[in-house]
């Protein structure tokens, strides 16, 4: 049985705030964001970490972060983003993801996930 939470997310068995979806890939809000408009992109097909993904999949995650990027500046009138990637004891949920933090440098985080949802979905 999979027991991987974001699995349960991709099956819709968890619940979760999702931004973008295709059949490749799932954008949806972090539940315990940094900042305002914290995005995870994780691959439908499940990849423990960075290191064992697919140069397709890779590609098409970094197509997607590029498109959301520019979406979630423009929608949250941020001026910068950084996209992380956790590994080892840095990796909390084995399924890898991508973060995307929008105006990480300044920490900006001022509303709650339900309200920063509204402007992005
Ligand atoms: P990591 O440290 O593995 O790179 O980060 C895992 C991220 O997943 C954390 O930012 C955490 O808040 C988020 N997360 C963990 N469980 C859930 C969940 O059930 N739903 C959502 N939306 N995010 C989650
Ligand atoms: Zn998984």
């Amino acid at each position: 049985m999979n027991e991987c939470i974001f699995c349960k997310i991709i099956k819709g068995e968890i619940p979760s705030k999702k931004i973008y979806e295709d059949d490749k890939v799932l954008a949806f809000m972090d539940i315990n964001p940094v900042v305002d408009g914290h995005v995870l992109i994780i691959p439908k097909e499940h990849y423990e970490d960075f290191t064992v993904l697919s140069e397709e999949i890779v590609t098409h995650i970094y197509n997607i972060a590029n498109k959301l990027t520019k979406e979630l500046m423009t929608k949250l009138d941020s001026k910068g983003l950084t996209l992380t990637v956790n590994y080892g004891d840095a990796q909390e949920v084995k399924h890898f993801h991508l973060h995307l933090l929008p105006n990480y440098h300044i920490h900006k985080k001022e509303k709650s996930v339900d309200e920063i949802y509204e402007i992005l979905k």
